[in-house]
């Protein structure tokens, strides 16, 4: 048998995880632009980039930025079961997995075994970066089966990273669970944020002490402020992302120790990242906030070039303190993330703030829309604990809704809109998506 050298022991001969992380700008660049040529002209023999690949044009800075981007719906359409269009014609065998949507059928992705093994670069990566150590024991929550992807390949990945590795997916027995992390001494959680949090909260209402002493997360972003709550609660000392990414695309940063919330490190090796100006279609500098579009280099069954991701970001001009050299990217959160009542566009991120002066009395929230006698309503449904619930609070959220949203609040007046009104649930009592597990932060009917 091939003596096994694990992740871990492999990233001791190099600065950090890899040599691409110390590498110097200039070098990164003319490697990385020739990983595009080489990719575009890979994607070219599918009849589905052909012609849209003839706007490439390597003599600008941007040389993509002519190139009419991918929207999820419209891969939807040239995807199995719908269509092949976008699989590779040399493409033989693939996984199907499916991706997002809390309603109708799924998006299919199509990912080979090559793929999956790809995935190792930038989960170790970003596991390495946010302090994975070969002495932690690590209980893998993320979602399994039903077609869900992630389970699988972080699975794969902690066998071989050189620690202790606990699949139990984030269906499993609760009773097992609590018995084993206090046997098995386990101290990381990884998988999605809500999941882990949950979890927890379970852990202690049924009166076990014994509690994570880091999260490792994705899937969904994680407020600095809900960080905080959960290090005073439960004595959690590290809370980082191991990465950011979409299972449609691939992923894209990953989160050192230094790193604020919301800031990552770009994987420039993986994807061509570029932050547009939906509106002029210009590629936006570092400083400037836009939608993220990737190209994912290693996706090769089914090439993926301009991907809208649906998230705002901005490239960052400055270095990260930790050394690396791979450049930063701050994160918006769901561009999509919204929708409107009457005339006030209403942003999950910005209601978050708004009611950030509540911090202590809301658990969790979601925004809601409903609408009937031709008139559009918001509703929030807030978890808080059971002595908090009163009318009391709820008229002092939509008070403070109301005081910083001043078209809502003038569409209240005028009578085009119904009056916002607040649910109460208990913590954790606000159904998770099904399938993969997250917290949905946004309702509306009309999408
Ligand atoms: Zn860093």
């Amino acid at each position: 048998m091939k003596h096994f050298v694990s992740l871990f022991d492999q990233a001791q001969n190099f600065e950090f995880f890899d040599a691409w992380e110390s590498k110097s700008d200039d070098e990164r660049i003319v490697r990385q632009r020739k990983m595009l040529a080489e990719y575009l002209e890979w994607a070219s023999h599918l009849g589905f980039y052909k012609s849209r690949l003839e706007a490439v044009d390597f003599k600008k800075d941007d040389p993509l930025e002519e190139v009419p981007f991918l929207t999820a719906e419209m891969a939807k359409e040239h995807l199995p079961p719908v269509n092949e269009d976008l699989v590779h014609p040399g493409q033989r065998g693939y996984s199907i997995f499916q991706s997002g949507g809390t309603t109708g059928y799924p998006k299919t992705v199509v990912f080979s075994a090559s793929e999956m093994d790809a995935l190792d670069l930038p989960n170790g990566r970003g596991y390495y970066a946010c302090g994975l150590k070969p002495e932690d024991r690590v209980a893998n929550l993320f979602a399994g089966g039903s077609l869900y992807m992630t389970f699988i390949h972080i699975n794969e990945m902690l066998e071989r990273y050189g620690c202790i590795n606990f699949p139990f997916a984030h269906t499993a027995d609760f009773n097992l669970f609590a018995q084993s992390i206090e046997k098995f001494n386990i101290n990381v959680a990884t998988g999605v944020g809500s999941t882990i949090f949950n979890l927890m909260a379970k852990l202690k209402e049924q009166g076990y002490t014994y509690q994570f002493e880091k999260i490792f997360y994705g899937g969904e972003h994680v407020f600095e402020e809900d960080k905080k709550k959960i290090a005073d609660v439960y004595g959690t000392q590290e809370i980082r992302s191991l990465g950011y990414g979409t299972v449609d695309t691939w992923y894209i940063g990953y989160q050192c120790n230094q790193a604020d919330s919301g800031v990552f490190h770009l994987h420039d090796d993986q994807v061509y990242a570029e932050i547009i100006d939906e509106v002029s279609g210009k590629v936006l500098p570092p400083g400037e906030v836009g939608h993220l579009l990737v190209t994912s280099f290693p996706r090769r069954a089914t090439p993926i070039i301009r991907y809208r991701v649906g998230d705002k970001a901005m490239m960052l001009k400055e270095k990260c303190c930790c050394g690396r050299q791979t450049p930063l990217f701050k994160l918006f959160g769901r561009g999509d993330d919204s929708f409107r009542v009457g005339f006030d566009t209403l942003d999950y991120l910005e209601l978050k703030n708004i009611l950030s002066v509540f911090a202590g009395d809301i658990v969790n929230f979601q925004m809601e829309k409903r609408k009937f006698d031709v008139k559009d309503q918001l509703v929030l449904n807030i978890e808080t604990a059971k002595e908090g619930q009163s009318s009391e609070l709820a008229e002092r959220i939509i008070g403070q809704v109301l005081k910083n949203r001043t078209t809502l609040a003038k569409n209240l007046k005028e009578g085009s809109v119904h009056r916002p009104i607040v649910e109460f649930y208990l913590p954790g009592e606000i159904p998770l998506n099904p399938r993969t597990g997250k917290f949905i932060k946004v309702k509306d009917l009309d999408k």
